[in-house]
């Protein structure tokens, strides 16, 4: 994992704008003490995809002053992938008001953080004008999630470019060490769910305590993967009868949460399903 930290300073910076003590005069007469953004922490594991350790209030300039955090590619772009607030305080929450221009990442927090934000504060409403934009993503405390492609790895690579597989299996066996429980994860689409009975197996074979079947949500540019990536009527109730099968041949034994599919390819698509500046037409299923 490479991390940049992109501000060290607390709340307020330095210089702070309502102090003359002497590391801020000293900050702004550029006399030995260096001037400081507020804390913040960009962190990727393949070198592509970011995330950022909490939003600063500085966030617009922390991104400016780090070249790899710039879009490339498209016109459209950022490889900040999601934020990871590690709380509610402002420090560390205002700078999602600065992301807010329409370019979907995901949020994880604890579901008091996000209600704090969403619920009781109107202002942060503004990242809720289009779905997706901020993807609420809550977190549990003490319960890893191991997002997982496929138990196959061709599959995987077909999916993601290249397949995790081994690592994820090694990452639980550390978590399983540690005596933390375990959530695993996989996303259920077209292509993988035929093996919706191996993922379970592979589920117990980790020692998860808990896992997730979540059908792939189709919002925003996903939509464009639609009419790959979205199952039949039938392939969606064969899983349905799969799921409730293996409920209770585990029942007690490792936890199913399922997450139904919101949409088929035959039922169209929710208006807000849309990405950014498409026709409504265009995003339609078949
Ligand atoms: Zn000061």
């Amino acid at each position: 994992m490479l991390a940049i930290v992109l501000g060290s300073a607390a709340g307020g910076g330095v210089p702070q704008w309502n102090c003359a003590c002497d590391n801020c005069q000293a900050a702004r007469r550029d006399d030995g003490v260096r001037r400081r953004t507020q804390d913040c922490v960009a962190v990727t594991a393949d070198g592509r995809r970011w995330f950022l350790l909490n939003a600063s209030p500085d966030i617009a300039r922390q991104i400016e002053d780090t070249a790899k955090l710039w879009p490339a590619g498209a016109r459209r772009h950022s490889p900040i992938a999601g934020v990871v607030l590690t709380n509610g305080d402002l420090d560390h929450c205002l700078g999602l008001l600065s992301l807010r221009e329409w370019t979907p990442f995901s949020l994880y927090a604890t579901a008091p953080t996000l209600a704090g934000l969403f619920e009781q504060n109107a202002m942060f409403r503004t990242l809720d004008r289009q779905r997706p934009h901020a993807v609420r993503r809550p977190l549990v405390l003490g319960d890893p999630v191991a997002p997982l492609l496929d138990s196959d790895a061709g599959a995987a690579v077909a999916v993601a470019g290249r397949c995790g597989l081994d690592r994820k299996r090694e990452f639980a066996r550390r978590v399983r060490a540690l005596g933390a429980s375990l959530t695993v994860n996989f996303v259920l689409h077209r292509g993988n769910l035929e093996r919706l009975d191996q993922f379970i197996d592979l589920a117990l074979e980790l020692g998860a305590d808990r896992v997730e079947l979540a059908h792939t949500q189709y919002h925003g540019w996903a939509v464009l993967n639609r009419r790959t990536l979205s199952p039949s009527p039938a392939q969606i109730e064969a899983a349905d009868r799969t799921v409730a099968r293996a409920a209770r041949r585990h029942a007690g034994v490792i936890e199913l949460v399922y997450v139904t599919p919101e949409i088929t390819a035959e039922a169209g698509s929710p208006d807000h399903g849309r990405p950014p500046g498409s026709s409504a037409g265009s995003t339609r299923g078949r």
